[in-house]
C-alpha cells in the first residue's frame, strides 16, 4: 500500500490485485512452517493509566518477519491463519510467549494476549491457558484475554462455559475492538467482561465527529453499570487523551504513549522506573 497526498485528500494505491493474490498464497504456504522457523516474536504496546500516565500493562502483538515478502502484518496473516486453522496453533505460541516473557516484567504489570474467536471456540481454550500460566509462573490475574465481538460468541451454553472455566482460573477478560461488530448490551450482561477496548475509530474521529463523543460517553456509562474498566485504543494527540480522560475512561493505548517494544525495551522503559516512572511521551504531552 502506498499513500499518496492529493490536496487534503490521501489516497490509498492497492497493490495491484494480481500481486495481493501471490503474497496471500505464499502467506498461506508458509504460515505453518513460519513458527518452526522461528519467523514469528511479539510486540508489547504498553497500556497506560490516564490519569497519571504509569503503565499498567501492555497488549502482545504477533510478528512475522518472512524471509522473501519482508513483515507481514496481523492485519494480512490472522484472517488467512483462521480460514486455515493455524490459527489455533499460532494463538497457543503467543499465549505461551506472552506468559513467558510478561512473567519477567515486575508486578503487577500485566499482559493482553488477543484471542481469535475460532481460538475460543475450538480446541480446549482453558486448558491451553492454564498450561500457559503453569509454565510460566505467571499469576493468573496479570493475564487479560482480548476476545473480538464475533457471532461466535453469541452466548450460548458453550460459551458461557468457557468463560465460567476461564474466570474461574483467574485471568481477566476483555471486549475488544468495541462498537465495530455484533455487539448487545444483552451480551455484555450474560458475558460480565472486565474491560472494554474502545475502538480506535472512535479515538480517531473525535475532533470531527460530535458523534464519536457521545459514543464514547455512552459507552463510559454503560462500562459503570457492569462494573468494568474501559481502555481506549489508538491515541495519537494529547487532545484525544484528554477528552478520553474527563469522559471517564480509565485506560488508553497508543503511539502518543508508545508503539509496539520488545519485552525487553517494555521492561527497560516502563517497568524498572518505580510507580513515578512516566514513560517519556507523556512527560512531553
Ligand atoms: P488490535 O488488537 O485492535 O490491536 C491494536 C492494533 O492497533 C495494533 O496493530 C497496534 O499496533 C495498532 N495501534 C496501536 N496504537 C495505535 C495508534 O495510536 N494509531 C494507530 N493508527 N494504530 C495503533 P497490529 O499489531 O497491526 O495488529 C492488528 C490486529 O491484528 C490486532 O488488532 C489484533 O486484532 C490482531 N492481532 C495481533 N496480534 C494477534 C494475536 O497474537 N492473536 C490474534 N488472534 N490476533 C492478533
Ligand atoms: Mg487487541
Ligand atoms: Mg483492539
Ligand atoms: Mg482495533
Amino acid at each position: 500500500e502506498s499513500r499518496m497526498v492529493h490536496g487534503s485528500h490521501i489516497v490509498l494505491y492497492d497493490r495491484p490485485l494480481a500481486d495481493q493474490r501471490r503474497r496471500s498464497r505464499i502467506i498461506e504456504r508458509d504460515l505453518w512452517q513460519a513458527l518452526d522457523r522461528g519467523e514469528f516474536h511479539l510486540r508489547y504496546q504498553p497500556k497506560v493509566n490516564l490519569a497519571n500516565g504509569s503503565p499498567t500493562g501492555a497488549e502482545a502483538l504477533m510478528r512475522w518477519h518472512h524471509p522473501e515478502l519482508g513483515d507481514v502484518s496481523p492485519a494480512d496473516f490472522i484472517a488467512i491463519a483462521e480460514a486455515n486453522g493455524s490459527i489455533e496453533t499460532l494463538g497457543r505460541w503467543a499465549l505461551e510467549t506472552a506468559c513467558r516473557e510478561a512473567a519477567t516484567w515486575p508486578e503487577p504489570l500485566g499482559v493482553s494476549v488477543n484471542i481469535a474467536p475460532q481460538q475460543f471456540c475450538s480446541g480446549n481454550i482453558a486448558s491451553d491457558v492454564e498450561s500457559a500460566l503453569a509454565a510460566s509462573g505467571l499469576r493468573p490475574g496479570r493475564l487479560t484475554l482480548e476476545l473480538v465481538e464475533s457471532e461466535m460468541l453469541e452466548s450460548d451454553a458453550t460459551v458461557l462455559r468457557r468463560v465460567e472455566s476461564l474466570k474461574r482460573l483467574g485471568v481477566r477478560l476483555s471486549l475488544d475492538d468495541f462498537g465495530t461488530g455484533y455487539s448487545s448490551v444483552g451480551y455484555l450482561s450474560r458475558l460480565r467482561f472486565d474491560e472494554i477496548k474502545i475502538d480506535r475509530q472512535f479515538t480517531t474521529n473525535l475532533g470531527t465527529d460530535p458523534g464519536a463523543q457521545g459514543i464514547i460517553r455512552s459507552v463510559v456509562v454503560l462500562a459503570e453499570t457492569f462494573d468494568m474498566k474501559i481502555v481506549s485504543e489508538g491515541i495519537e494527540t494529547p487532545e484525544q487523551a484528554l477528552f478520553l480522560r474527563l469522559a471517564g475512561c480509565q485506560e488508553g493505548q497508543g503511539f502518543l504513549y508508545s508503539e509496539p517494544l520488545t519485552s525487553a525495551e517494555f521492561r527497560a522503559r516502563f517497568a524498572g522506573t518505580g510507580d513515578s516512572g512516566r514513560p517519556p511521551s507523556t512527560a512531553r504531552a
